[in-house]
C-alpha cells in the first residue's frame, strides 16, 4: 500500500482543483513549498498525513477559537446531527445562537443568518443601498470583505479614488460605485463625502483590519467614520467577520466603543462550520424580505448543525475572564516575538490575533503593509514550519490564537522564533 504524502496529495489535487486547493491562499503560493494535508486537529495542534504535528496559528482562518475538536462543539454537533438536523425550515437552534449574538452585540437589533462572510457583506450592502436609495459604497484599500464583485476593487492612482476591478471577470461597471480610500485616513473619507456625499450609501470597514495583516485603527479613525456617516445619512457597516468574537466579547464595536448601523459576522459564530450573519438597526433590517423589498435568501442558512456548533462556542466565550486570558496570551506572544525578532520585524496585536510584519514598525495602511520584506517572511515561515509551527502562508494574513494556545505553546513559539534569528 502506498503511504500518503503531502507532496503526493498536492500533485493529485492539482489534477482536480485549480492550483490544487479550494481557496487560493492554501496553495502556499506566497511562501513556496508544499501545503500540508491535514487529517486531524486537537486543541492548538494539527496532524498532517505524514504524521507531523503542527502548532497551528491559522485556526481555520480565525473561525476556530476554542481549539480544534473542542469537546462542547463536538458534542453539540453530534447531537444536532443525531437529531436529523433538518435545514430549510425554522428551528429553535437559530434563536439560541441569535440570542447569544445579541447579548454580546446590542447594536444587532435584528439579524439574518447566511452561509458565508461573503454573503453577509454582500447582503448588508444591498440593505444599505435600498435604505438610502444611493448606489456608492466606500471601502478601504487592503480590507477584504469576501469575493462579491463590487468588493473586489482596488484603489486606482490618487489618494482616494474610484475602485478598479481587482479580479478578472469583474466588469468595470461592477466596481463603478465602489470608492476606495486608504485605511486610517479619515480625511480621505471626508473628501469623498464632500464631493459625492449624495451618492454614498455606506462605508464598509474592518474595524481592526486583518486582511493586510493586522492593522490597528488609529484613535480618530472609527469615530470619524461614525461621525461622517451620521452627518451625510450613510450607513456605517462594520465587517466583523474576523473581529466579531475575536478581539472582545462584542467585537471591535465593544472594544472601541463605536456603534455601527449594520454588522457582518462569520467565522467564530459558526464554530468552524460554514456561516455568516448580518444585522443591526431594526429599521434597516426590516428592509429584508419577506418583511421588506430587499431580496436575500439561503437554502442552508441557519443550518441547525452550524447553529449548535456556534452556540456551543459562544456559550464558552461568555464565561467571565475568557477574553482576558486570550488577550494576555496573545500580548505575551506578541511581546516575545518582538524580542525574538528585534530589528528584523514588528508586531501588531489585537485580542486573539496578531501579525509579525517584516518592516520596522507595524503598518497603518495597505501602502505601508506592502513595504514589508515578503521574502524575509517566507524564510521565517519555513524556518518556523521546520520547527513544527504552522503560520499563515502569507505576510498579509493574521495569526490566530485559540483558547488551547496555552503558556507552553506561546513559549515554544517564541523559542522557535529566537532560533530563526
Ligand atoms: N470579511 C472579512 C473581514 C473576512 O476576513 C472574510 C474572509 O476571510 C470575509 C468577509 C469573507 O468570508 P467568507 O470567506 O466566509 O466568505
Amino acid at each position: 500500500m502506498r503511504t500518503a504524502t503531502n507532496a503526493g496529495l498536492f500533485e493529485r489535487a492539482r489534477q482536480i482543483f485549480p492550483g490544487g486547493v479550494n481557496s487560493p491562499v492554501r496553495a502556499f503560493g506566497a511562501v513556496g513549498g508544499t501545503p500540508r494535508f491535514v487529517v486531524r486537529g486537537e486543541g492548538a495542534y494539527l496532524w498532517d498525513v505524514e504524521g507531523a504535528r503542527l502548532l497551528d496559528y491559522i485556526a481555520s482562518w480565525g473561525a476556530v477559537i476554542l481549539g480544534h475538536g473542542a469537546p462542547p462543539v463536538v458534542e453539540a454537533v453530534q447531537q444536532a446531527v443525531g437529531q436529523g438536523a433538518a435545514a430549510g425550515v425554522p428551528s429553535p437552534a437559530e434563536l439560541d445562537l441569535a440570542g447569544l449574538i445579541q447579548a454580546a452585540l446590542p447594536s444587532v437589533e435584528r439579524l439574518r443568518f447566511v452561509s458565508s462572510g461573503t454573503e453577509a457583506v454582500m447582503s448588508a450592502i444591498r440593505v444599505a443601498r435600498a435604505a438610502t436609495g444611493r448606489p456608492a459604497i466606500v471601502k478601504f484599500a487592503g480590507c477584504y470583505h469576501g469575493h462579491a464583485d463590487p468588493l473586489l476593487a482596488r484603489s486606482g492612482s490618487g489618494v482616494a479614488t474610484l475602485g478598479l476591478p481587482d479580479s478578472a471577470g469583474v466588469p468595470a461597471e461592477a466596481t463603478r460605485h465602489t470608492l476606495v480610500a486608504p485605511y486610517n485616513d479619515a480625511e480621505a473619507v471626508a473628501d469623498l463625502f464632500r464631493t459625492a456625499g449624495d451618492h454614498i450609501a455606506a462605508v464598509v470597514v474592518e474595524p481592526v483590519a486583518a486582511n493586510m495583516g493586522v492593522v490597528l485603527p488609529q484613535p480618530d479613525f472609527l469615530p470619524a467614520l461614525r461621525e461622517l456617516t451620521w452627518r451625510y445619512g450613510a450607513v456605517l457597516i462594520f465587517d466583523e467577520v474576523i473581529t466579531g468574537f475575536r478581539v472582545a466579547w462584542g467585537g471591535a464595536q465593544r472594544r472601541y466603543g463605536i456603534t455601527p448601523d449594520l454588522t457582518c459576522l462569520g467565522k467564530v459564530i459558526g464554530g468552524g462550520l460554514p456561516v455568516g450573519a448580518y444585522g443591526g438597526r431594526r429599521d434597516l433590517m426590516e428592509q429584508v424580505a419577506p418583511l421588506g423589498p430587499v431580496y436575500q435568501a439561503g437554502t442552508l442558512a441557519g443550518h441547525p448543525v452550524v447553529m449548535a456548533a456556534g452556540a456551543a462556542v459562544l456559550r464558552r466565550l461568555a464565561d467571565p475572564g475568557v477574553y482576558d486570558v486570550l488577550e494576555a496570551r496573545a500580548s505575551r506572544l506578541a511581546a516575545g516575538l518582538r524580542r525574538a525578532l528585534d530589528g528584523r520585524a514588528s508586531v501588531a496585536q489585537a485580542g486573539a490575533m496578531l501579525t509579525v510584519f517584516f518592516r520596522p514598525a507595524p503598518p497603518l495602511d495597505d501602502a505601508q503593509a506592502r513595504q514589508c520584506d515578503t521574502r524575509a517572511y517566507a524564510a521565517f515561515f519555513h524556518a518556523m514550519l521546520a520547527r513544527g509551527i504552522l503560520l499563515p502562508p502569507s505576510q498579509f494574513e493574521a495569526w490566530f490564537l485559540t483558547l488551547a494556545h496555552a503558556d507552553e505553546e506561546v513559549a515554544a513559539t517564541v523559542a522557535a522564533a529566537e532560533e530563526t534569528a
